[in-house]
């Protein structure tokens, strides 16, 4: 047998695996342990640091022609790339909006990246577990176990596999065949000021145009205006417009504002409107017991875009889109080629994922997110969900007991909008000190906020979507925004 197979492979013929397995399983364990401590120590770290000059020019290199030892790239892994994280895993890393990642789903990425299945679909092990995650999201989220779902790279395609579904079902023409041109009255659809920027990408991408997306108004807690809302359809359906589609958000990005998803759902019914939910910050309240109710009435949607990579904190990336109803869904992008027919047995006799979405091969997502919600189960998730908003409450009533700070939007989630109010400081001068404050607290590694305008106001931005924070860390925050402050005010 020996002899056979050498004489069967010619001296030629390569591979990628190597050639001898022990030193790369010495390597693997080395990589292991090193993520170990990488993970157990990051809270010693700064959150953020700026790359040298070297590190910074080690990424012109050229294009590498020929080998260097597995050991060698790793090192040069471990000395530029490791130490410059974006800080999203850092306890005290509360900027824009993410998930703080967890060890579990990073041994389930390389273990889907070992077994290395294209989820495209087919009969085989990781496909049903992809299945059976869109299935978990479902029940989370209170949604029937006929609606459909896909797993996707994020809430941004998430939200815009649901509205190219809301473009199709919607539009009174076959829109596949025949294209936006086609249709007799231009759709309108409609979401509060607040809105995620994705949204524009979207109604951009499938060929409606930014216009076609109303921004109504936003009241005193940036929840979507119900009353200009219904004032705004009936103004379109005047004018000749299609009404098609309201966005609700819950959650939104600057404030963590709530729509009310039951009023929404009793306007979308009465004027037939597509009801998507844009959740990918709150969709999964619905898991968390203290605060389930502020997401009441979601499972009344057409659909939810949900986002495991922020409050499941799995491991960039994995969104979730769903469905309710699974015909509208596959309807919208299911083609039938030549090449993948289905077979009555065998690796092709299962359904195809892919035409539940625009790509073809997909990634195993689905395990990283399936690993850690088998170990810590979802109540746990639910506690953390928890834990994050009243350690938002928690910093607004310091914000609150501290003069020289003004909290600029009451807290609802797990976002906190405030700033550092220095007497007699124009409007621009204290923009600019809050601005520097929130710089410094970057660059010296203690905290990575990041700011932003509500309803003209500039603020600090605290969002705490993060399972390693602890309260000791806010009271942190506090105290070094205080000393920045006084430091840089006369
Ligand atoms: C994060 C977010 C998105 C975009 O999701 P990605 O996962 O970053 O693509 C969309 N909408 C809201 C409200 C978000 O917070």
């Amino acid at each position: 047998m020996e002899t056979l197979r050498r004489a069967a492979v010619p001296d030629a013929e390569e591979s990628l695996d190597p050639v001898d397995w022990s030193d790369v399983r010495a390597l693997g364990h080395r990589i292991i342990d090193d993520s170990i401590n990488y993970l157990r120590d990051v809270r010693e770290r700064p959150v953020w640091q700026e790359m040298p000059v070297e590190v910074k020019t080690m990424f012109e290199r050229p294009l590498p022609r020929f080998s260097t030892p597995l050991d060698a790239v790793y090192r040069q892994v471990t000395e530029n790339l490791m130490p410059y994280p974006m800080g999203n895993i850092h306890p005290r890393f509360w900027s824009w909006y993410m998930g703080s990642s967890n060890f579990t789903g990073a041994l389930a990425d390389l273990l889907a990246a070992v077994q290395g299945s294209n989820l495209g679909g087919g009969n085989h092990a990781a496909a049903s577990m992809d299945n059976q995650v869109v299935n978990w999201c479902k029940e989370m989220l209170g949604f029937p176990p006929s609606a459909s779902g896909t797993l996707v790279s994020g809430g941004s395609m998430a939200n815009l596999i649901a509205l190219t579904i809301a473009r199709n079902v919607k539009a009174g023409v076959n829109i596949r065949e025949d294209g936006v041109g086609a249709m007799e009255r231009p759709l309108r659809l409609y979401a509060s000021d607040q809105v995620h920027s994705c949204h524009r990408k979207a109604v951009e991408a499938v060929g409606l145009g930014n216009k076609a997306l109303r921004r109504i108004p936003s009241d005193a807690r940036l929840r979507i205006d119900v009353a200009a809302l219904r004032t705004a359809i009936a103004e379109d359906r005047t004018a000749g417009f299609q009404p098609a589609c309201l966005i609700a958000t819950a959650g939104t990005v600057n404030t963590g504002a709530i729509d009310d998803l039951d009023a929404l759902a009793n306007l979308a019914a009465e004027e037939n409107l597509w009801l998507h939910v844009d959740g990918c910050i709150g969709a999964l309240l619905a898991i968390a017991p203290g605060n389930s109710y502020r997401v009441a009435g979601i499972a009344r949607a057409d659909s939810v875009a949900l986002d495991p990579h922020k409050w499941l904190h799995a491991p960039f990336e994995v969104g979730c889109v769903l469905i309710r109803d699974a015909s509208a869904h596959r309807g919208a992008f299911a083609v039938t080629q030549e090449y993948l027919e289905a077979t009555p047995r065998g690796l092709a006799s299962a359904e195809w994922l892919y035409e539940y979405g625009l790509q073809t091969t997909r990634g195993f997502r689905a395990l990283k997110v399936w690993m850690a919600l088998q170990e810590h189960g979802i109540e746990k998730f639910g506690r953390l969900i928890d834990q994050n908003i009243a350690q938002a409450h928690y910093l607004s009533r310091l914000i609150e007991q501290e003069s020289l700070f003004e909290l600029v939007v009451p807290t609802s989630i797990n976002i906190v909008c405030f700033r550092y109010c220095f007497p007699r400081l124009d409007v621009a001068a204290r923009k600019a000190l809050n601005i520097e404050i929130m710089l410094r607290l970057q660059e010296e590694g203690i905290a990575a906020l990041s700011d932003t305008t509500v309803h003209g106001e500039h603020c600090l931005r605290v969002a705490i979507n993060n399972h390693r924070t602890r309260r000791e860390d806010l009271v942190v925050l506090v105290q070094e925004t205080l000393r920045l402050g006084a430091l840089l005010t006369p």
